[in-house]
């Protein structure tokens, strides 16, 4: 059987342009395709044998605020379950990750305000020259500043470009993180619903090379916060950015580690087909991939 895991980030109507969102409408239409040909379970029921039809979990990465607004209230209405992740920095340390930061940052700002910024920070022929992995991005201000942001300048550089703006605009971080993600009442509201609560991250960082450190830093802080606050154990894992550019290197060393630690599985952002629940690490294609969106097969 061809089981399948979806991979979903933002789910709202277009009116933030930082960010590409799946609109709710087309969700519910693939949630209808969806059920016509798949069983949806929890990653738990990938363990046991099954029906007739071949299974599909939905997966959420990141815990932004529409996925409880927009999608939860679609899938409790049908009665389906699904996976969402939590990222424990934000609560603990009121850190936003820099990836949501330059998210919102392009969200509330102009293209041209903010590069109007950035260019006086860094060198401006070599941002034009490097920017061409989002020549999608048909503005060139729009180019040039996720280039800046997301790979010019180091993790502290962009956090002192944007923090100052966003607080600006939310005046705290409370604020911001209220608005931004999904709160801990949600989350209490969702594992009623039936709702199932895995690890993300602490701090959304990409795989480092070192899994016991990896370990200490990023899951197992996280992985207490869920136990402190929902009172469950999380048994499942999807790693911030599905590893990064170490994903393979993690995909073999932090297995070992997170079943020592009581995890079931993790789910990759690696593209293909599961077999039940027959390897530790599951594969997941991008809701864009599937219909009535894309063709995956
Ligand atoms: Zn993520």
């Amino acid at each position: 059987m061809k089981d399948i895991a979806i991979m979903y980030h933002y789910v709202q109507a277009p009116g933030l342009k930082g960010i590409h969102p799946l609109h709710p409408d087309l969700f519910k239409k693939q949630l209808e395709w969806v059920l016509q040909q798949y069983e949806v379970v929890t990653p738990d029921q990938l363990g046991k044998p099954h029906q007739s039809k071949p299974r599909c979990v939905f997966t959420f990465d990141d815990a932004t605020k529409d996925q409880y607004e927009v999608a939860f209230p679609i899938l409790k209405e049908k009665g389906i379950p699904a996976y969402f992740t939590l990222m424990s920095g934000v609560f603990e340390k009121f850190k936003v990750p820099v990836v949501h930061l330059v998210h919102a940052a392009l969200s509330y700002f102009s293209d041209e305000e903010i590069w109007d910024d950035l260019s006086r920070k860094v060198d401006v022929t070599k941002v034009a020259e490097n920017s061409g992995i989002y020549k999608y991005e048909t503005d060139m201000f729009r180019r040039y500043n996720k280039y800046a942001l997301n790979f010019f300048l180091s993790e502290e550089e962009s956090r002192s470009m944007l923090e100052p703006k966003l607080i600006q605009k939310f005046q705290t971080w409370d604020r911001f993180i209220e608005s931004y993600y999904i709160n801990m009442d949600e989350w209490r509201t969702m594992l009623k619903a039936g709702m199932v609560i895995g690890v993300h991250a602490v701090d959304h960082r990409a795989y480092t090379g070192n899994a016991s450190q990896f370990f200490e830093d990023e899951i197992k802080p996280c992985k207490q916060f869920i136990e402190d606050h929902l009172g469950i154990s999380p048994k499942w894992y999807t790693p911030a950015f599905g590893g990064g550019t170490l994903c393979w290197a993690m995909i073999e060393q932090l297995r070992p580690k997170l079943e020592l630690e009581g995890f079931k599985g993790g789910f990759t952002t690696i593209e293909g087909f599961n077999e039940g629940h027959n390897d530790f690490w599951l594969n997941r294609f991008d809701c864009n991939r599937i219909p009535p969106v894309g063709n995956f097969v």
